[in-house]
């Protein structure tokens, strides 16, 4: 199969996320390659137009931002997650019976069955004593290591009817014989170069990202919530042309535990970012705020090949049929008309299409960034996603052609300068 170097370097990139501390570190390493400079949130920032800066916060959000070199208009922003659902390993992990199994806790509304039978490993970050202080540094065992074991169908026959899952028994994986207690401690000692003093470990699937199916149009991989927009988000921002707005890429933490952590959508993390930027150019963050625009964008779900009937009738995506628009009545997606209008207008100019997703009436759907960093940043936004299949799977399954739609549609939006009108918006 001959994949092209975009798609190869999404692969690339998820592959190389095995926990949301390795996906913002590479992203560090490609924004120092490209000339950014790193802000302290404890120093004195010091802008320049034409300057490109980031900050990363808690090694798992990241906020990067371009000042133009003339009076900027308004922010451009846009909004993705790092993390996803997985497997957290507790605290004295340990639990020695007739076998040593690793204690963990559930993050986040997973899909349980898929993590069964495959191999797993652990990484995230963990933190050393360094002497004069604690230090955070990545880990990846990067071996298989774990396995969930099934229930044979022969002791529990009505396995195939549905099963109720018991996070406290079902899901605990196994390492190793008795032997085996004190060496998980040990390798992971080993890959910090140090003595543990606090670890956040998740575990995750050894499986890789592969394109497949006849066309070679699909993807599957494990993070494609929210990893595939984070991607997205992120080439579109560094490939857009200088414009007359602030560009502001926004990937942050804990969305799928509800956002309120300290570098998550609830924190003051992207409205002290914001208002310290127009501090150090002497603007007023009210009257840029005015002519600033936010696209949230967070997978959606497209219609299901076997089960048609959880789709809206007239708004179900399909696989590569590009962008989502997600539209809720309640607010819980913040598009409305104005929004749409406007995020639909900047995809025609560079031809990428736009669907658009309700939930059934008489089902509960998600909510996204966009709803919560409204609390902080009020500005108007465009809900979006990628349609993809097995939202919160271990291994989630989506359209490669979207993933390069967004990437489009996301260097036309940064590319543009916005000014809004008493009816709507011109766009240059
Ligand atoms: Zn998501």
């Amino acid at each position: 199969m001959n994949l092209d170097h975009k798609t190869l370097a999404l692969q690339q990139f998820l592959d190389n996320s095995p926990s949301l501390y390795h996906a913002v570190s590479q992203l560090e390493t490609l924004l120092l390659e490209k000339g950014y400079t790193r802000l302290a949130e404890n120093a004195p920032w010091e802008l320049c137009a034409g300057g490109s800066y980031f900050l990363i916060r808690g090694g798992s959000a990241l906020v990067a931002f371009r000042i133009p070199q003339r009076g900027p208009t308004g922010f451009l922003l846009s909004a993705s997650h790092t993390d996803r659902p997985t497997f957290k390993v507790k605290e004295h992990g340990e639990l020695v019976g007739q076998y040593t199994r690793l204690a963990v806790e559930r993050y986040g509304g997973m899909l349980i069955a898929p993590w069964l039978d495959r191999p797993l490993s652990i990484a995230g970050r963990v933190l050393v004593d360094t002497g004069d202080g604690v230090e955070s540094r990545l880990v990846n065992l990067d071996q298989d290591l774990l396995m969930i074991p099934n229930v044979a169908i022969h002791m529990n026959r009505k396995a195939n009817d549905g099963y109720a899952w018991n996070p406290a028994v079902d899901v605990l994986p196994l390492v190793g014989s008795t032997q085996a207690q004190g060496k998980l401690q040990q390798a992971l000692e080993q890959a910090a170069g140090g003595k543990l003093l606090g670890h956040d470990l998740y575990l995750y699937l050894r499986q890789k990202a592969t394109v497949w199916g006849l066309e070679e149009n699909l993807i599957s991989s494990a993070g494609l919530d929210d990893l595939q927009c984070v991607w997205g988000c992120t080439q579109g921002f560094l490939n857009a042309a200088p414009c007359g707005a602030i560009p502001v890429l926004c990937l942050f933490d804990s969305e799928e535990v509800g956002s309120n952590s300290v570098q998550g959508a609830a924190s003051m993390l992207l409205e002290s970012t914001l208002s310290r930027i127009a501090a150090a150019l002497s603007l007023n963050l009210s009257q840029l705020l005015a002519n600033s625009f936010m696209v949230s964008a967070d997978n959606a779900h497209a219609i299901h090949p076997n089960h048609p009937e959880y789709a809206d009738p007239t708004n179900a995506p399909m696989l590569n049929g590009g962008i989502v628009l997600k539209f809720n009545a309640a607010q819980r997606y913040t598009t409305d008309a104005m929004s749409a209008a406007l995020f639909r207008k900047l995809c025609s100019s560079v031809n990428v299409p736009v669907q658009s997703f309700y939930n059934r009436a008489d089902l509960t759907g998600g909510s996204t960034l966009g709803h919560i960093s409204l609390n902080h940043v009020s500005v108007p936004t465009a809900d979006i996603g990628l349609p993809q299949l097995a939202m919160h799977s271990c291994y989630e399954t989506a359209g490669l052609q979207d993933s390069l739609y967004l990437e489009k549609a996301m260097a036309a939006y940064y590319s543009a300068t916005l000014i809004q009108t008493t009816n709507g918006y011109t766009l240059a």
